[in-house]
């Protein structure tokens, strides 16, 4: 028997209800706040979905796992979350691109569409409640527009409806910008506009566009109202966190914000989340430069935010050549890709290419292998221990081990970097301590040995097991066995044990047959593969000596 001089292990986080310690860098304000919702216990959240005029690239994926992930953090700690995540079906982008494809919008639309949600299901983003799409909420759209014109917010000019940002005075605040350093769409759209920092919330078709009836004529909604319409719809007017890329933190949110915020007189979200941006890594070197704002989490992102979109120099995009989404989650396995956008902090610019995909590739086989390990110990798949899905006190009094005195304190160690902003890069340390912790009480007490091993022992293991799957499906990771690991390293490991079943069958047969020479062949064989057998009342065990 090891260690077995430690107390009963617990953890004193018990909490009734959600918990309140939870802090999030807010971009309007520009620091930490504590969480507190709007309506207790419940929280609405909107993140901006794509445009869906191509495929999605790796750079699309950044968001959605980031907000999934917040989204399952909420929940494990009681919060009722409700997510949206809007699809923009309609754009300028989306009617050249069609044209281009010789195909109707609306079916670019519909495939892209399907395209983007399979990405997301490879990913294990799976907890978005909404999706919305800007064609199917065209009466909500210009009702909004309506409502901004008649209180005065917005201008209508020849046939376009415009925003008058000169009558919100808050606008600007979530970018940092200077009512100076705004500048609008130019083209022809210019000349009617009242000043250049206006933007369109309607516009007039053109020949042979997609369009819809509304008080001002035939035409489109422009994009940025598109949110404030369909968050509203089903979030409210004050919703609790909004998030999306930097690059999207003007003009895109500073709009919707401006157009929410005056027309309900209200703020439209408490906390306003944006994710680092995605960096080709082959392409640019090392992180530097203008758009190198990862240096520090806590504190980057409010001089990140004045840069406008196209300034972001690196920014994965189709034009720098990213995509084959499928074809990469097909090499990489979806789960490789998730990791290696959670093990760093979502502020953070992410630098994507082979060697850090290889790089979480690697880590990963880490936790997997111990699984394996964990299979031929207890018997039983890793995969199908039950575990905690909220956060609550973990108690497992029957066990007295060293080793998860430690596991218990690495989950409060990753409770409380998920509580700072949801830093899951620090979390997943805390995760691979685990692991190596777990490596330590099999190596220490013989468990792979079934001479050595013990019930006392295989329990103390399958409750770490337990706790790192727990804390692991907060990430959304190890939900269920990864594909590519079963084809490689997993996979050879469930071959294996397969064969190795099959011989001592064969070797058992054999000897109920009292043809030892056979038997004897198997065990010699086996032996000289530094494979040996212990028969036991349970049958026959194998082991696998390290060379
Ligand atoms: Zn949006």
């Amino acid at each position: 028997m090891a260690a077995a001089t430690a107390p009963a292990p617990t953890v004193s986080n018990e909490k009734s209800h959600p918990d309140t310690t939870i802090r999030i860098y807010n971009t309007l304000s520009k620091v930490k706040e504590p969480f507190e919702t709007i309506e207790p216990s419940k929280v609405g959240m909107y993140l901006c979905g794509p445009t869906v005029y191509a495929e999605a690239h790796i750079g699309h994926m950044v968001g959605p796992v980031i907000f999934d992930t917040v989204k399952r953090y909420l929940t494990y700690c009681g919060y009722e979350v409700t997510w949206v995540v809007n699809i923009t079906d309609v754009d300028d982008k989306l009617i050249n691109s069609a044209k281009a494809r010789g195909i109707s919008m609306f079916q670019l639309a519909t495939q892209m569409t399907a395209d983007y949600l399979s990405n997301l299901k490879s990913l294990g983003v799976d907890q978005i409640d909404h999706m919305p799409r800007a064609t199917e909420n065209m009466d909500e759209i210009i009702k909004f527009v309506q409502e901004l014109v008649d209180q005065s917010f917005a201008y209508v000019s020849g046939g376009d409806v415009f925003f008058d940002v000169t009558r919100d005075p808050q606008y600007g605040r979530l970018s940092n910008r200077s009512v100076d350093a705004q500048q609008g769409e130019g083209g022809e759209a210019a000349a009617r506009k009242r000043s250049s920092g206006d933007f369109a919330l309607w516009k007039s078709a053109k020949p042979n566009e997609p369009s819809w009836d509304s008080p001002w004529g035939k035409g489109r909604p422009g994009w940025h109202i598109e949110c404030s319409a369909m968050s509203r719809r089903i979030l409210g007017k004050t919703f609790d966190i909004h998030g999306g890329g930097l690059d999207l933190v003007f003009p895109h949110h500073e709009n919707e914000l401006a157009q929410s915020r005056c027309c309900h007189n209200a703020p439209m979200v408490k906390y306003w989340m944006h994710n680092g941006l995605m960096r080709a890594s082959a392409a640019t070197g090392k992180v530097g430069g203008k758009s190198d704002r990862n240096a520090d989490t806590t504190t980057t992102t409010a001089n990140a935010t004045t840069e406008p979109a196209d300034d972001v120099a690196g920014k994965i995009s189709r034009s720098k050549g990213a995509g084959g989404l499928a074809q990469l989650i097909e090499k990489q396995t979806g789960e490789r890709i998730r990791f290696f956008l959670l093990k760093s902090h979502y502020r953070s610019t992410t630098l994507f290419g082979d060697e850090p995909l290889a790089e979480a590739g690697t880590a990963l086989e880490t936790f997997y292998r111990l699984f394996d390990r964990y299979e031929r110990i207890a018997g039983v798949s890793a995969y199908s221990i039950e575990f905690n899905k909220r956060r609550s006190e973990f108690t497992a009094p029957e066990i007295k081990s060293d080793a998860i005195s430690e596991v218990l304190r690495l989950r409060e160690s990753f409770l409380a970097k998920m509580d700072d902003d949801f830093n899951t890069g620090g979390a997943v340390s805390d995760l691979f301590d685990i692991s190596r912790c777990l490596n330590r009480l099999i190596e220490s007490t013989g468990l792979e040995d079934s001479k050595k091993r013990t019930p006392d022992n295989v329990a103390a293991l399958t409750a770490g097991i337990k706790i790192l799957r727990e804390l692991a499906a907060i990430l959304g990771l190890f939900l269920k066995p990864c594909k590519q690991s079963s084809q490689s390293e997993g996979g050879s490991a469930e071959v294996v044990e397969g064969l190795m079943q099959l011989i001592i069958q064969i070797r058992a047969d054999a000897r109920t047959k009292k043809d030892f020479a056979t038997s004897d062949l198997v065990r010699n064989g086996l032996t000289s593969l530094g494979i040996t057998l212990q028969d036991g009342k349970d049958g026959t065990l194998w082991e696998q000596k390290k060379s």
